[in-house]
């Protein structure tokens, strides 16, 4: 079921060096109080680790790349998790030989450089709640 939004403000900006990518865009949102919207980011990151949900195992594993590599996209979205600003991204990395690598950003990405665009908008709480069929938090709207 989809639910009426509305745009409420942009934000842009560059994020620093070093950071942790998924750690400074949940701390942006925080201060920012951004608790509905979609992010995107392109640039570079220093290393990354991402993650492959296991249907059947209802887990992720991480994968580690420990590499230089290209944002070629970032998108996201923010919601709340525990009555907090909640980021869920998902990243498309490219390496040298521009093979891509995909997957769900996980702590431990590290910015090399990121510029990023955030959508906030206003609509209804989508609170995260566990959902036992998929074991994922998934949405849930009142
Ligand atoms: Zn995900």
């Amino acid at each position: 079921m989809l639910h009426e939004v509305h745009l409420q403000k942009y934000f842009m900006g560059r994020l620093n060096h070093g950071d942790d990518l998924l750690g400074v865009l949940t701390q942006t949102c925080q201060d920012l109080k951004i608790s509905l919207g979609h992010i995107q980011a392109i640039g570079a990151v220093q290393k990354a680790v991402l993650g492959y949900y296991h249907q059947e195992q209802k887990s992720y594993h991480t994968i580690d790349l420990d590499q230089h590599l290209e944002i070629v996209q970032l998108t996201g979205n923010i919601s709340l998790k525990d009555a907090v600003p909640f980021v869920h991204a998902h990243l498309t990395l490219s390496d040298p030989s521009g093979r891509t690598y995909g997957g769900h950003l996980f702590p431990g990405t590290l910015i090399f450089a990121c510029e990023v665009f955030i959508h906030a908008v206003q609509g209804p709480t989508f609170e995260r709640t566990l959902d036992a069929t998929t074991g994922l938090p998934l949405w849930r709207v009142p």
